[in-house]
C-alpha cells in the first residue's frame, strides 16, 4: 500500500515491446469527466459518443455506469488505439492516466484526509523494469490525475451522502435523470435551455451564461441539480413564485 509520498519504479514509452498491448481486451469504466473530455477531443456530441463508443450498465445500487466499447476485432482493441499510441492521449480516461496505480482509499481514510494506492500487477507490462522512479504524488501530477479526482468529488458527494448510502435506486426515470446529468451533457444542456427549467429555478445570469458554452461549468451545475433532485440539498433554489404555486397546488400553507 503506497501513500502519496512513497516511491515506485515505472515508465512507459514507444520503445517498449509491450507498447499499446495494454490498450486491448480491457474493461474501462468511464467517469462523467472522462466522457466530457473524450467527446470534446473527438468534437462530437455526448449522445454520439455514448451511442458509438460505450455500453451503459446499471450498478447494484441502481446508478448507471458507462463502459468503453471495445472494437470487434480479434484483439478487442480500444477504439482509440493506433500503432503510434493513443489517438486521444491528452484526453485519455482517468484509468489510463493513473495506471499502473490504483486507488485503495476508503471513505474513512478519505474523510481523514489520507489517500492510499497500490501498484497493479500486469505480467506483460515491461514498464516496471524501466529506471524512472516517481513518488505517487509526482506520478498523479504528471498524468494530470488531480483534475479528474476533483471532478469525481462532485459525484461522490452525492452518492456518498448518508441519505443515499445503502439505498437502491430502482425508479427508471431517476436512473435516466442521473444518466443525463452525469454522462449526456449536451442533452442536459438542451433540457436546461429548451424547457421551462430556467423559469423554475433562481439562477444568476452569469451562471446561465457560463453553462451555455462551458462544459465543465455545466457538469458542476448538473451535479447541483442532481443533489437537489436526489437528496434535496439547497445548491439550487426554486423561484419564490414557483414554490408558492406548488404549495397551493398541493394544498400546503
Ligand atoms: S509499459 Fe505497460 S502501460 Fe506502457 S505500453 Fe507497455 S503495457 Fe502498456
Ligand atoms: S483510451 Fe487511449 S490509453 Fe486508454 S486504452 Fe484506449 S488507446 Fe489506450
Amino acid at each position: 500500500m503506497l501513500r502519496p509520498e512513497d516511491r515506485f519504479r515505472f515508465d512507459c514509452h514507444k520503445g517498449l515491446d509491450c507498447f499499446t498491448q495494454c490498450c486491448r481486451d480491457i474493461t474501462i469504466f468511464l467517469t462523467p469527466y472522462d466522457i466530457l473530455r473524450m467527446k470534446n477531443a473527438l468534437d462530437i456530441s455526448s449522445e454520439k459518443f455514448l451511442a458509438d463508443y460505450t455500453h451503459t450498465l446499471v450498478g447494484e445500487n441502481g446508478i448507471p455506469v458507462v463502459a468503453l466499447k471495445m472494437s470487434d476485432d480479434e484483439a478487442r482493441s480500444c477504439p482509440f488505439v493506433a500503432s503510434d499510441g493513443c489517438r486521444i492521449y491528452p484526453d485519455r480516461p482517468w484509468s489510463c492516466r493513473i495506471y499502473p496505480l490504483q486507488p485503495e482509499s476508503t471513505k474513512i481514510t478519505e474523510k481523514a484526509g489520507r489517500l492510499y494506492f497500490s501498484v497493479m500487477d500486469v505480467p506483460f507490462c515491461k514498464g516496471f523494469f524501466e529506471q524512472r522512479e516517481s513518488t505517487v504524488h509526482q506520478w498523479l501530477e504528471d498524468q494530470e490525475v488531480f483534475v479528474y479526482m476533483e471532478m469525481e468529488q462532485h459525484f461522490k458527494k452525492i452518492t456518498q451522502n448518508p441519505f443515499l448510502v445503502d439505498k437502491i435506486i430502482a425508479n427508471k426515470k431517476i436512473q435516466q435523470m442521473i444518466h443525463m446529468a452525469c454522462y449526456d451533457l449536451d442533452r442536459f444542456r438542451r433540457f436546461v435551455f429548451d424547457s421551462s427549467f430556467l423559469d423554475q429555478f433562481d439562477i444568476e445570469s452569469a451562471e446561465i451564461e457560463k453553462i451555455q458554452t462551458d462544459d465543465t461549468a455545466l457538469f458542476q451545475f448538473a451535479m447541483k441539480w442532481l443533489e437537489y433532485g436526489l437528496i434535496g440539498q439547497q445548491g439550487l433554489k426554486v423561484k419564490p413564485g414557483v414554490m408558492a404555486a406548488r404549495k397551493e397546488t398541493l394544498g400546503i400553507s
